[in-house]
């Protein structure tokens, strides 16, 4: 039985553990770790990760006679391991035991995981297990698991161990085994008098302590056993006897502190953890702190949707996979991220695909936490200022001016894609040109106006906002050439579309002009002069004075974003970069009937010892993005300043073409055809929904998600709830909604915040009702299609409107 808060997984399944130790990963902002069974050890069937939001370390492979430098989000000390045998028999997870009735429920309401199990010993004596675990949302340092042993008709002895494992290393991902993992090792291991075991770890380069502190109490009949412990090496291990009874329980609880190096208000690692542990009360009583925790979170992140009969899905239903994604969303960045310099890595803190690193991909994500929570927003951004020093350089080696932000970040902002890419297909390591993708700095930028127009938050733009906006125009400016005909335009750049790396057959990677690019090159710079527009006096010449800024610098750019090439195709549409239009057709149907799943022609191409280079092909949306990002009437403007005219009907045109051409080797690109389609093709576009919806829950890429969720994914499904289905936009004067529920969607009903006022919106297929609390803004200037309302606290409002054909 499954209801829409809950996850649950029926059988035992080793070949389905992986993907549901992903989906099953529970964390609060501040660290994760992934579903495995307490009892189960890394024995290729099992990967028991931990993930601290920011935790990385840099180490030097040797491949192929190359140094390669790679930054991974470290997998910690593994917390979990909590296990038992029967008399003097084998530990729960020797292949000798037989598990049967095993049950998997995540319960996402409460963030509470429960397993059970019976474990059949070689002696044929059965024992049931249940265990439930949290990963604290109220104190972003505990973590705890409880197991509950029930011997069934025997008696005798029952050994229990709990331990801390340090023997870990970085191999979640079979492609990258060739690199080295060993970025942490155990510095010490102990145990206090009161039995509470610890293990201080740091990692290899980038010097982050981590120590785990926990204490297990074993409830069985008579005294409370106590432990023997036995420290090691690199890991610690308290074990038990008891003498158990049939069909009695035997309660174990462990509770966890996780301390690093990295947190504020640190006095000494592993005094600090211990004490935790020492304070840390009941079991119970810190897994009801933790629910209430979550049900804050949901009541204003909760998205309810009433599917019509006959359209959902199975076996997770559309509302659940939206749950679960909302869920794993705000494990990845919570309230407690705002704490810490982090941002949100691409796979999220669930597992060790493109090693923890952060992209553009924040386009995507920020504006889930900015509809629902501001602060943590701001926080985000704050991610890429601290690393503002690092893009200046970045630009500076190039011999450009502003700010580069890398393709992939990690610790310090600096470049972390790799230079050479394991081609799995065909076991070759493949140049890797993606860090000439530097549309990241238009994502962040994109970020920065959204915040400041949802808030108003003018100090953030005078210390910060603008600081950025400025140093990312500059560098599109400085980037831009000029052409013969006295237009501008960017050379050597690659764009959202990764199979195009180079022009075909030649040396060097990147392309000319690539549209989505100068198109943001554009918008960036006419931000960043809005933005200088906004500061007041003091801070306008505060900046100006920071950052050399003069006047003249500032017609240069006015000059570049009117003068930016647009490129076309002989068709008239734009062309998704120079050159695009005199590639080869690809024989989509001949690749699609040979190879089936063809998301990833570049892997395919390559194998045959082609490339992707000589076609007309993407992975996923890049010009189209243009349209995703904004409005057909904004774009129009947009294009017209820089002399391209667009229409509604060339747009559609646009789209229709590039449609035809696009593989979507990435999941990211089905959010934006499901949104771009909305309203020319509804049944694609409700294709691409559920495609999207599927990536994770289904792993419908044949085993990417065992290796991490897709977090752009996951946030933009329950944006595309919000943003299409509702048409929620956030505008300086007020919220517009412009409703277009699709056939399959009867209800959905979700709540944001308009400058920090909570907001509910249910819309249905006839009304939308419109709900306020107080704020400093009341009342709420809502505007629904053309009609304009204004919602004051306490007095819901309905606006009723007319489906769209
Ligand atoms: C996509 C990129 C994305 C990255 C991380 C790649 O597959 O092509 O656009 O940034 O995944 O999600």
């Amino acid at each position: 039985m499954t209801d829409n808060w809950r996850l649950v997984y029926e059988g035992h399944d080793p070949s389905a553990e992986p993907l549901r130790e992903a989906l099953t990963t529970l964390g609060n902002g501040r660290f994760a770790t992934r579903g495995a069974a307490a009892w189960a050890s890394d024995d290729g069937i099992h990967y028991p990760g931990t993930y601290l939001a920011g935790g990385y370390n840099r180490l030097t492979s040797d491949v192929s006679g190359r140094d390669v430098v790679n930054e991974d989000l470290v997998n910690l000390p593994n917390w979990l391991p909590l296990t038992f045998a029967v008399g003097d028999g084998p530990w729960l997870d020797d292949p000798s035991n037989t598990l049967t009735d095993d049950r998997q429920e995540l319960d996402l309401r409460r963030g509470i995981l429960s397993r059970s199990v019976v474990v059949r010993a070689p002696d044929g004596r059965e024992t049931r297990v249940s265990t439930r675990r949290f990963v604290d949302m109220a104190n972003p340092h505990f973590c705890g698991i409880e197991m509950e042993i029930v011997p069934v008709g025997w008696s005798g002895t029952l050994r229990i161990r709990s331990s801390l494992d340090g023997s870990v290393t970085n191999h979640g991902v079979a492609r990258y085994r060739a690199l080295r993992g060993d970025h942490v090792s155990v510095v010490a291991t102990g145990a206090d008098d009161d039995g509470i075991a610890w293990l201080h770890a740091q990692t290899a380069q980038s010097g982050l302590g981590v120590c785990l502190a926990a204490r297990a109490i074993v409830d069985a009949d008579g005294d409370a056993p106590v432990p023997e412990v036995d420290s090691g090496a690199t890991r610690i291990d308290a074990a038990y006897r008891v003498e158990a009874t049939a069909g009695r329980p035997i309660r174990v609880e462990k509770i966890v502190s996780l301390r690093t190096t990295r947190d504020p208000a640190l006095g000494d690692l592993v005094d600090d953890a211990v004490v935790d542990v020492r304070r840390a009360g009941a079991f119970d009583a810190l897994v009801e702190r933790h629910a209430a925790a979550w049900e804050r979170l949901w009541d204003r992140y909760n998205v309810e949707v009433d599917v019509a009969a006959g359209s959902d899905l199975a076996p997770h239903p559309i509302e659940q996979i939206l749950r679960l994604h909302t869920f794993h969303m705000l494990q990845t960045a919570s309230p407690h991220t705002a704490e810490l310099d982090a941002s949100i890595p691409a796979r999220g803190l669930h597992g060790e695909a493109y090693r923890g690193h952060i992209f553009w991909d924040e386009m995507y994500l920020y504006p889930f936490y900015l509809q629902r929570d501001p602060d943590l927003a701001r926080a985000l951004l704050l991610y890429r200022y601290r690393r503002l020093g690092e893009a200046r350089a970045a630009a500076a080696a190039e011999g450009l001016d502003g700010a580069m932000f890398p393709w992939q970040s990690g610790s310090s902002g600096r470049e972390e894609t790799q230079i050479i890419h394991l081609n799995p297909r065909s076991g070759t390591w493949d140049p890797d040109h993606s860090h000439l993708q530097r549309h990241v700095g238009a994502a962040v930028a994109v970020n920065i106006w959204s915040y400041v127009a949802a808030t108003d938050d003018r100090p953030f733009l005078a210390r910060y906002g603008a600081e950025m906006l400025v140093e990312i125009a500059r560098f599109w400016a400085s980037l831009a050439v000029e052409r013969a005909d006295g237009r501008f335009g960017i050379d050597g750049v690659m764009g959202p579309d990764e199979f195009h790396e180079a022009y075909p057959g030649a040396r060097e990677g990147g392309l000319r002009d690539n549209a989505y690019t100068n198109v943001m090159a554009i918008w960036c710079i006419e931000h960043a002069l809005y933005a200088l527009d906004l500061l007041d006096g003091w801070a306008r010449e505060d900046l100006s004075v920071r950052l050399a800024l003069a006047e003249e610098e500032l017609d240069t750019w006015r000059a570049i974003a009117a003068g930016m090439t647009i490129p076309v195709l002989p068709n008239g549409l734009i062309e998704q970069f120079a050159g695009y239009g005199e590639l080869e057709e690809l024989d989509w149907d001949a690749y699609r009937a040979k190879h089936g799943a063809i998301g990833r022609l570049d892997r395919i191409l390559k194998a045959e010892g082609d490339s992707p280079d000589r076609y007309k092909l993407s992975k996923q949306a890049d010009l189209c993005m243009l349209f995703y990002l904004f409005d057909t009437p904004e774009l129009t403007e947009l294009c017209a300043r820089a002399g391209y005219p667009l229409t509604e009907a060339k747009a559609r045109e646009t789209i229709a073409y590039y449609r035809e051409r696009t593989s979507h080797g990435s999941t990211l690109s089905h959010l934006v055809f499901a949104a771009i389609l909305d309203e020319i093709d509804p049944s694609a576009s409700w294709a691409h929904f559920i495609e999207a919806l599927r990536s994770d829950a289904d792993d419908v890429q044949g085993g990417t998600t065992p290796e991490g969720i897709h977090t752009a994914v996951m946030a933009g499904t329950v944006r595309h709830v919000i943003e299409r289905f509702a048409g929620l936009r956030f505008r300086a004067d007020g919220i517009a909604l412009r409703p277009h529920l699709p056939d399959a969607i009867t209800r959905v009903r979700f709540t944001v915040l308009w400058c920090r006022i909570p907001v509910s919106i249910e819309v249905d297929r006839v009304r939308v009702r419109i709900e306020a609390a107080s704020g400093a803004r009341d009342p709420v200037p809502v505007r629904v299609g053309e009609e304009m309302t204004s919602v004051v606290a306490g007095a819901p409002q309905i606006v009723e409107y007319t489906r769209p054909s």
